[in-house]
């Protein structure tokens, strides 16, 4: 297939600047450290999801849909952003999210509303699992229902992520820069599937490397298994001939701590002293851990201080305000 036929609907601001933290590599004594602002795309505060929506919402557009349905948990990027596109595209949203009501409303919650979505709480099901029947009664309602499948990791979705290599391979040309890693929070695995499948089409030297945010497990497929299964099936469907294995997959699960949202001392630190240092902010739930994995990394010597670092700002930074009971802000 060829894939720049597949529609797309422009919802953010391309591309997103590198800059480079030469003040935070100092105060980790090594490794030069770029980052790829991501959470600067331009919808609703901006991330990773912004990518992959407009591919989505792209074929929404394209088969008809008048109503948008995806899920996530309360705090949820993907679905912020997702309830922002809509938005700018008029089309309804419904958002399953995970948990009961809160009784404070704010961060990407708060965002949510804002956007005036629909709201359907589910308890445990953070995932979606709860989509398919409120499909059934959207559709009965006479709407015209399209999935946004959890955190838009789907062939679309990572495909977002070939061509947001491809525009950081064209930066990269054209500063000179090089880089020996690229380090970045993975969840719902779109990143790193387009990611790799982006560095085996560009026959790019550096190592892809995944920060796992989250132990659970999504359709009860573990989740090494469903990035090389995406990575696979994005090949097959924009006609690349190439099958990812184990090997082809870097997935550091050394910082998941107690699990997803749980912050503690590596997401506080990580936070604090990249805006210390740089006047930048992180998130709690993924670029705070995925930061803080990268410290740690370089700390111990398992990236060496020659070598060179490009942290990929997933964005998150709304969920700060909703977090800020479990944050601490020592000076550094
Ligand atoms: C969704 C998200 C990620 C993870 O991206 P996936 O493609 O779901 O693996 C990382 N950081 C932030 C801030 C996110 O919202």
């Amino acid at each position: 297939m060829n894939y720049e036929k597949i529609p797309r609907q422009s919802l953010g601001f391309f591309p997103t600047p590198i800059v480079e933290l030469s003040k935070l590599s100092e105060a980790l004594g090594g490794s030069k450290i770029f980052m790829k602002r991501d959470d600067n795309t331009g919808l609703a505060l901006g991330g990773n999801k912004t990518r992959k929506l407009e591919f989505i919402l792209g074929d929404a557009l394209a088969c008809g849909a008048d109503t948008i349905i995806t899920a996530g948990a309360a705090q949820s990027n993907h679905c912020r952003q997702t309830a922002a596109a809509a938005a700018s595209l008029q089309l309804e949203c419904h958002l399953v999210l995970g948990g009961e009501k809160p009784d404070i409303v704010n961060g990407n919650l708060l965002l949510d509303q804002i956007f005036g979505c629909h709201i359907h709480w589910a308890g445990v099901n953070r995932k979606g699992e709860d989509i398919p029947q409120i499909v059934e009664q959207l559709k009965q309602a006479g709407k015209k229902p399209y999935v946004v499948p959890y955190g838009g990791s789907n062939e679309l979705g990572a495909l977002a992520f070939v061509e947001a290599l491809k525009e950081l391979e064209t930066q990269r040309q054209d500063t000179g820069k090089s880089f020996t890693y690229i380090v970045f929070a993975s969840s719902s695995g779109g990143t790193q599937a387009g990611l790799m499948l982006g560095k085996k089409m560009l026959d790019a030297s550096y190592q892809i490397v995944g920060i796992n945010i989250d132990k659970g497990e999504t359709d009860k497929v573990p989740f090494d298994q469903f990035i090389l299964s995406l990575a696979n099936s994005t090949a097959k469907f924009i006609g690349v001939n190439h099958d990812f294995s184990e090997e082809d997959l870097i997935l550091n699960s050394d910082y998941v701590g107690e699990g997803y949202g749980v912050i503690g001392h590596l997401e506080n630190e990580a936070i604090s002293l990249t805006a210390q240092t740089e006047g930048i902010l992180l998130d709690p739930v993924y670029t705070g851990r995925a930061m803080g994995g990268l410290f740690d990394m370089i700390r111990t010597g398992k990236i060496n201080k020659k070598d060179s670092v490009l942290f990929w700002h997933t964005g998150g930074v709304p969920a700060l305000f909703a977090y800020s009971n479990r944050l601490n802000f020592s000076k550094c």
